[in-house]
């Protein structure tokens, strides 16, 4: 058995869900779980839709998910001519409740609507695979992946949902080759949508290749593979054939947008190769992702923009070693906030931080009490592993506000 996923890119048109059923068709001889994302931006635009509701602006959130309805219409009518009963009742699961007055939390009602994004794709591309004779089984994840409500960043009940998996998807597995799920959400207990976290579907892959022991994952992407840099932001990225499960853990947690980071535990867990392959050019290898050392990588680079620096220094000159990192640690956690880099001296620490105005401020607020405090923003920090002097001096621009490194990695905070 295999789990292959599908991101928004590569169902966001017509012709790419005909390709998406090429590349099923490939595989006619395998048992393969679809996890599908929703179509192209549709997650951003339901976002929009849910902010238009809380702050009580309902005709516009109503006409929000009106354009998201027509424009999933168009492409489901486009690719078969038998309406889809299953559409119209999600449409009227989420009108129904945008006619409603928020009451609740803000995420709560964030993950009603936006769950709605998955359930809207699969159920076009099910119905169209079923009338073009890809025979396919069609299943809500929340029937099936339990979380707690912890809305927005839901984390999995690994019990209840491996018997779920269990009882209610393998057996499906005798009667069809091809089962296919949504991606980044699932449900309480309470029958309450969840979701697992922006670009949470390879997680959500991940988890199912664990649970039914699978011999591969693959993520279909709209790149040839892993590169190693943004080819956006580097013109010279490359293509890497093979690499460690480490190696994307490190380079996911330094910013670098691969795959999301939570995906590599439960395949690791398992010893389940990880393929990220080109659904363009499906006949080309891509990447694999495995449990063996690599050798000779090239440098791997990652930008991380919106970058702030954040200077305390101790006010009355005592050593921070003497306990004053330990309390801004607990700060960052009370604020559940990470610095991406830390460099404690004598009496001043220096952390670099995401824009984020609603955790700097009250974090700043705070630290105020007992530290001097800078903040400086607008800054860009560059991570390279496996760097050599050349790419170094290559890629440091303007001023140097920081600087780390390890024989591994180097880290420069930059002001381009
Ligand atoms: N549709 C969700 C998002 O855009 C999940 C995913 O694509 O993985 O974040
Ligand atoms: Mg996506």
């Amino acid at each position: 058995m295999k789990v292959f996923k599908f991101g928004g890119a590569s169902v966001d048109s017509v012709e790419r869900i005909r390709n998406l059923k090429r590349i099923l068709q490939s595989y006619s001889h395998d048992k393969i779980l679809v996890v599908v994302s929703a179509i192209g931006k549709t997650t951003n635009a339901l976002e929009e839709v849910v902010n238009a509701f809380y702050s009580k602006e309902k005709q516009l959130a109503l006409e929000l998910f009106d354009a998201i309805k027509q424009k999933h219409l168009q492409i489901a009518e486009e690719l078969s001519s038998q309406p889809i009963d299953q559409l119209t009742d999600l449409f009227t699961e989420v009108e129904w409740l945008l006619h409603d007055k928020p009451v609740r939390e803000y995420d709560y009602y964030y993950d009603q609507v936006v769950c709605i994004g998955e359930l809207l794709s699969t159920s076009i591309i099910s119905n169209f695979l079923n009338v073009s004779g890809i025979h396919n089984k069609w299943v809500d994840v929340r029937d099936i992946i339990r979380t707690d409500d912890n809305f927005r960043d839901a984390r999995i009940d690994w019990n209840y949902t491996n018997a779920r998996v269990q009882n209610a998807i393998v057996p499906f597995f005798n009667d069809y080759n091809i089962v296919i799920t949504q991606g980044f959400i699932g449900s309480t207990g309470e029958n309450e949508s969840t979701t697992l976290g922006r670009e949470g579907s390879d997680y959500t892959a991940a988890v199912f290749a664990n649970l039914l022991a699978c011999r591969s994952q693959t993520i279909w992407k709209d790149v040839q593979g892993v590169l190693n840099a943004d080819p956006k932001l580097y013109t010279k990225a490359e293509w890497i054939k093979e690499l460690n499960y480490k190696e994307v853990i490190e380079m996911a947690y330094y910013g670098a947008q691969v795959i999301h980071p939570k995906t590599i535990k439960p395949l690791q867990n398992k010893g389940i190769p990880l393929y990220v392959r080109s659904f363009l050019q499906p006949e080309s290898e891509g990447t694999v992702i495995h449990d063996r050392n690599v050798n000779h990588l090239p440098p791997i680079i990652v930008y991380k923009k919106n970058q702030v620096l954040i200077e305390l220094s101790s006010k009355d000159y005592s050593f921070v070693s003497e306990g004053l990192n330990t309390e801004v640690e607990e700060l960052f956690q009370q604020f559940k906030f990470k610095p991406n880099l830390t460099q404690i001296a004598a009496i001043s620490m220096l952390y670099v931080v995401d824009d984020r105005q609603n955790k700097i401020e009250p974090f700043v607020f705070k630290a105020a009490e007992q530290f001097d405090v800078k903040v400086t923003k607008g800054l860009t920090l560059l991570t390279i592993r496996h760097y050599s002097e050349n790419i170094l001096q290559e890629l440091i621009e303007g001023k140097v506000l920081l600087q780390q490194q390890t024989p591994e990695t180097a880290q420069v905070l930059m002001q381009l």
